[in-house]
């Protein structure tokens, strides 16, 4: 009896074998820009996956400072070889895109308390929703524990430097920005 269990288990460990299974991660965020916190999320996001789906969630409620294809463009120039990072956007219900891309989880960082509340809320919800996506949370590095996209545009658009918190491929862009907003005003 026993061994006859055994050997299905094992056929059915033999099946969907460690070296089959795709372990597919889906980082979705606005980037409007990036930054070298979501910059460190995708590289450390990498170790835990065999792919890293980078989705830009297109919200026609949000007004962005860059366009969805801009936004684009700053991850392909900041990530233009790396294989196993696939660029998307998308819109509507998190936990159906995740489905469509066939990820086994949602990776979110999290930087200050404040973060933690929404986070929390979310990953219940989608929990809720989809049980079989686990969300996982990375810790923000101490570098860019203070750096959020909202923070970036504020700063550039005051004249701040902010090269210490972007890839040099948005501080290109945002420098532009800041120029033709200002000089839309002006
Ligand atoms: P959203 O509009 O969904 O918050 P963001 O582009 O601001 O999109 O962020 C996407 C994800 O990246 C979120 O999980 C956010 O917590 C995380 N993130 C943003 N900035 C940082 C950072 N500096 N360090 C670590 N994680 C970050």
């Amino acid at each position: 009896m026993t061994h006859r269990n055994d050997s299905a288990t094992n056929r059915k460990l033999t099946r969907v074998s460690a070296d089959e299974m795709q372990r597919i991660a889906l980082y979705p965020g606005s980037f409007d820009p990036l930054t070298n916190g979501h910059v460190n999320i995708i590289e450390r996001g990498l170790s835990l996956c065999d792919e890293l789906v980078v989705a830009i969630v297109h919200n026609p409620n949000k007004a962005p400072m860059f366009s969805v294809e801009e936004r684009m463009e700053i991850l392909r120039e900041v990530f233009p070889d790396e294989q196993r990072v696939r660029l998307t956007t998308f819109s509507g219900l998190l936990v159906n895109y995740a489905r469509e891309v066939q990820a086994n989880a949602i990776l979110r960082g999290l930087r200050a308390v404040a973060d933690f509340e929404y986070e929390s809320q979310m990953a219940n919800m989608n929990r809720r929703l989809a049980p079989e996506v686990e969300t996982v949370f990375l810790m923000a590095e101490p570098g860019s524990f203070f750096v959020s996209s909202r923070l970036v545009k504020e700063v550039a658009l005051l004249g701040g430097d902010i090269s210490g918190s972007v890839p040099p491929q948005a501080l290109a862009r945002l420098t532009a920005k800041v120029k033709q907003l200002q000089g839309k005003r002006a």
